[in-house]
């Protein structure tokens, strides 16, 4: 056998452990009864282990080594050992022991945090969140990168991408978008009642059914279930699912949640199978995904013409919610803007703010070394700054969200990234398409065709920057993105 064949089948069997975890990790997401917890937890940790051992192995990193020295493989394979070599390296240089104990710290803080977050009580919480930074930070300096601590994890999650970048990018937002916002806000605009109405959940499920079609989501391919958490799986592009949940009290949920996570699993579905045996298949980095999901979310299905085709469906499926609600009311209250605390609540346009609080704690914390102690004045400030709301809670301030426990720090970004992405994206496509006609005709597999064409089929094989700079002709430009919001949102507030 050869290195690279030795290292095609190693990297087979590391994929067959991935798919048997990534299925038991569907199944206890979606229907796995209460009652399975334990003997999945005991079985799925004995595979991991089995995993992580043979990727970790001598075998493995002296195959890896060999081939990286080899001039004589083609591109695809140089830049499919070159991922493979980067993801070991983030983890090969760790004792196992201080990885095994990192592992646990991490279990225990997402319970320390659920109840932190449950009785508001940021104290209980501190000294675990010290640890999972400290710890951050050593795993970090074990990599041997001359980088800052913020910048190896801002890379982690969006290669090419960090403070610098990223300071220009927030820079922007503080600048250009916040007064905005803030005039959106005081635009006096009266609130659609009809959003806190009763919509029945069978109808809701027929309605994402019907959006499973108008999108052209293979069902062949695919499989639609329910979670208490939307979110989008696959294992290769002919398995790619996705959830949704249904709330009586907020139909918006199941309708904007669906078509966002539509959008990633579209994606999924249109990387090019021949990448499957590859680190190269899947989509390239967090940022572009989100580009999918928020395109599909906010461009599409957040536009107006999207709902002059699909208004009179809905409103047949809700004659009593609907029954007083015209098409102009129901694009407001879509698009409704408002001041909240809670990030996964916010509206298109206020959300970056919320990512902009994270990026410039997170920069404090791991940049400017802040005290604990001070964080959540900091935080509160900036909510302060931004939204104009005065934070009475830490449950709806700094503890809300799940990732520092999770120890994902430098994630955030990578969500007002897609975001600003999408809106480049949209102004590329716009060259080739009418996409107003597109939609009105009904017409999304050509939307469909133009993504994967120009995004989806390539993978992993472009890097983000690639993806950009080929799609729109120039490198990436946070400028698309305030003109998208403003372009949108005045007609509707400040028109
Ligand atoms: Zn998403």
């Amino acid at each position: 056998m050869t290195n690279l064949e030795k290292f095609q089948a190693l990297e087979h069997k590391l994929q067959a452990y991935q798919y048997v975890l990534n299925v038991v990790s569907w199944d206890s997401a979606t229907e796995a009864p209460k009652g399975a917890f334990e003997r999945r937890a005991d079985m799925q940790s004995l595979i991991s282990q089995e995993a992580f051992e043979l990727w970790t192995s001598d075998e493995y990193r002296d195959v890896l080594d060999a081939l990286r020295n080899d001039d004589s493989l083609s591109e695809l394979d140089q830049k499919n050992v070159e991922k493979a070599h980067k993801a070991l390296s983030k983890v090969s240089h760790i004792p196992s022991d201080e990885y095994a104990a990192y592992e646990k710290l991490l279990a225990l803080a997402q319970r320390t945090w659920e109840d932190a977050k449950a009785n508001d009580d940021y104290d209980s919480f501190k000294d675990t969140l010290g640890k999972i930074i400290e710890t951050q930070r050593k795993l970090i300096a074990y990599r041997g990168e001359s980088k800052a601590p913020y910048d190896v994890l801002l890379d982690d999650y969006e290669e090419g991408m960090n403070m610098e970048k990223y300071d220009a990018f927030f820079d922007a937002i503080r600048q250009d978008l916040v007064p905005f916002v803030q005039k959106v806000l005081a635009s006096g605009v009266q609130k659609p009642a009809f959003i806190d109405r009763h919509f029945p959940k069978a109808a809701q499920k027929a309605f994402v059914e019907y959006l499973n079609d108008v999108f052209a989501y293979d069902l062949d391919k695919g499989l639609l279930k329910e979670s208490v958490h939307p979110f989008t799986w696959n294992t290769h592009p002919s398995d790619v699912r996705y959830t949704v949940r249904y709330l009586e009290d907020f139909v918006f949920s199941s309708i904007f949640a669906g078509i966002h996570e539509l959008g990633h699993a579209t994606y999924e579905m249109g990387v090019d199978e021949s990448l499957t045996p590859t680190r190269l298949k899947g989509g390239t980095s967090m940022g572009i995904h989100e580009s999918q999901s928020r395109f599909y979310e906010n461009v599409i299905g957040r536009s107006k013409a999207f709902w002059e085709v699909h208004y009179p469906k809905l409103k047949s499926l809700f004659p009593e919610a609907l029954k007083d609600v015209d098409l102009d009311t129901f694009y407001l209250g879509i698009n409704w803007v408002e001041q909240s605390f809670i990030r996964v609540e916010a509206d298109e346009l206020t959300y970056p703010l919320h990512i902009l609080i994270r990026y410039e704690c997170e920069r404090a914390i791991f940049n400017d070394g802040i005290a604990l102690d001070d964080l959540p004045d900091l935080w509160n400030q900036k909510v302060k700054d931004y939204l104009n709301l005065t934070v009475e809670k830490d449950t709806d301030g700094l503890l809300q969200d799940v990732h520092w426990s999770g120890g994902a720090f430098g994630y955030f970004p990578t969500y007002a990234l897609g975001s600003a992405y999408a809106a480049q994206i949209y102004y590329a496509m716009q060259k080739d398409l009418d996409l107003d006609a597109v939609i009105l005709a009904n017409d999304i597999p050509k939307i469909n065709a133009w993504l994967k064409e120009n995004i989806h089929q390539y993978g992993k094989t472009k890097s983000p920057e690639e993806i950009i700079r080929d799609v729109t002709g120039e490198d990436f430009d946070v400028q698309y993105y305030i003109r998208y919001l403003k372009e949108k949102y005045t007609p509707l507030y400040l028109g």
